[in-house]
């Protein structure tokens, strides 16, 4: 590395020159690290498998020695058939560029004088990005980057550009994920079940087709409003209170055969009153209610949304006491309102709601009215036994929840596609489980690569079917395959396919 440096004060120029040429050394220093790195642990990984260091002779006395490496001819998985036979070279793209030349050892099959198929631990076949790349963004979409940001980084991270289906396929890696999520059965049956109906839009590829300034054919994108409908869990485990997104669903509309659906799916995976679910909140919307009683007639306890009901409240004092002059009396009548809620029991409830309704019913009619209407539904609470009284009644923590609900999902789908937001989704929940966990999504989004994508792996994990049954479903929608290869699995869901 030779850096010229001048004896007087650097001018702007030549300061920029030296900085950038640095960079660049510092980036190749690294790649050269990186590839002394990798082959040395691949070189450990055959010692490991063949029992024997480099220029060790095999044992000729026969004694087998079965790996989980076998020969691509004859299948034979006995390390003391192999022998090494060279490196070839491959390249590696990872978050420190692009790393050339890196060799990687072969083995021979001394049966047949095939070649052996090695599965590196840390090299995944056919993939010239390294991990660290999909780590990078599945944090970066959870984030609510667009994959076309994240798309120009790799490409000026690794020298050349990155697709955008590249990129897609990394992600969707989580879809099966996001679909196992959706039909797990609880570990833990939520005591209390918040139900919400979150308006987006998401966009979607059009009929028109358009030219793009490459003059390339591209459907024109529209808008689409969905609802996505989701179902909230609030517990107590040791002494501790919990919540989670245990489910959601993206819907064309709030009508009660979509709700029917998510709380069918519910009850499927155990949430009902004979396993410990007590309650379920929720506000009036669309067929929400009626869902509720085809699926849980009278079982559970029906809760309306406080939260709800006291936003109502506060749209509806703002129209009847309008204007700066009236600040200090909304203010007041909020207030009081939500003190009803904290009332030790329902006649208390309902005896201070009887005063605020005398005291505020000659200046703010409607708002009283409001609050009147189907009052008992939103103390139902009172029934509740042992439970955390605090995760259903209080305001500030159903606000919270709701907001970063609302913000995080339309975020992530506003630039989305209906193919991808079942993932983009499935990231948020994660994220915000991560931030109620006092969790980094940093440290949140690499876990969850390490542990469900890699190793055991979506394709992976399926794995070791019978050779005879060549594919597995998951759910009506949601199917594995084997390619004709054999060497990937196909993911079809809803009629789309994907190759892991
Ligand atoms: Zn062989």
């Amino acid at each position: 590395m030779s850096i010229q440096f001048s004896q007087g004060k650097l001018q702007e120029e030549e300061h920029q020159t030296i900085l950038q040429q640095v960079q660049s050394h510092m980036q190749k220093a690294a790649q050269e690290a990186v590839r002394g790195v990798v082959s040395e642990v691949v070189e450990a990984e055959v010692t490991a498998k063949l029992g024997r260091e480099k220029g060790q002779p095999r044992q000729a006395n026969g004694q087998a020695r079965e790996i989980n490496w076998k020969c691509g001819n004859c299948g034979c998985m006995d390390a003391s058939q192999f022998i090494r036979d060279g490196h070839y070279r491959r390249e590696l793209q990872t978050g420190w560029g692009t790393v050339e030349n890196l060799p990687v050892p072969m083995l021979e099959c001394q049966q047949c004088k095939h070649d052996v198929i090695c599965e590196y631990a840390i090299l995944e076949k056919y993939k010239r990005l390294w991990m660290d790349l999909t780590q990078d963004a599945l944090w970066s979409s959870g984030c609510g980057q667009s994959l076309r940001d994240i798309c120009d980084r790799w490409s000026a991270t690794v020298g050349h550009s990155v697709g955008l289906r590249t990129m897609n396929e990394r992600i969707n890696q989580l879809s099966a994920l996001a679909e196992q999520f959706h039909h797990q059965p609880f570990e833990q049956v939520p005591q209390v079940i918040q139900l919400d109906g979150i308006w987006v839009t998401i966009t979607t590829e059009g009929e028109v087709v358009l030219h793009d300034k490459h003059h390339r054919a591209r459907h024109q994108r529209q808008g689409k409003k969905r609802v996505i409908l989701v179902a909230l869990g609030f517990w107590t485990e040791n002494g501790q209170e919990k919540r989670e997104i245990v489910d959601w669903q993206i819907a064309e509309s709030e009508k009660h055969e979509e709700w029917e659906v998510l709380l069918r799916r519910l009850v499927v995976r155990g949430a009902k009153a004979s396993n410990g679910l007590q309650a379920i909140v929720r506000d009036v919307c669309g067929g929400l209610g009626r869902a509720v009683e085809l699926v849980y007639a009278q079982s559970v306890i029906d809760q309306r949304c406080i939260f709800h009901k006291l936003k109502n409240v506060r749209d509806k004092c703002r129209t009847e006491l309008t204007g700066d002059d009236h600040q200090e009396e909304r203010r007041q009548l909020m207030h009081e309102a939500k003190a009803i809620y904290q009332a030790e029991s329902a006649e208390q409830a309902k005896e201070r709601l009887a005063l605020w309704s005398t005291r505020w019913g000659e200046a703010a009619p409607e708002s009283v009215a409001t609050l009147q209407r189907d009052f008992d539904a939103t103390i139902a609470y009172y029934q509740l036994e042992g439970i955390a009284l605090q995760w259903v009644r209080s305001t500030s923590l159903l606000e919270r929840v709701n907001r970063q609900l609302r913000r995080k999902f339309r975020q992530a789908l506003s630039f989305g596609s209906l193919q991808g937001a079942e993932v983009a989704l499935y990231l948020q929940v994660q994220r915000l489980h991560a931030q109620w966990n006092d969790r980094s999504w940093w440290d949140a989004s690499h876990a969850l690569y390490l542990e469900h994508v890699c190793h055991v792996g979506i394709g992976r994990a399926f794995r070791p079917f019978p050779p005879s049954k060549r594919s597995m479903r998951l759910s009506p929608h949601c199917a594995f395959r084997t390619c004709p290869s054999d060497s990937f699995w196909t993911l079809s869901m809803q009629g789309r396919s994907l190759v892991l």
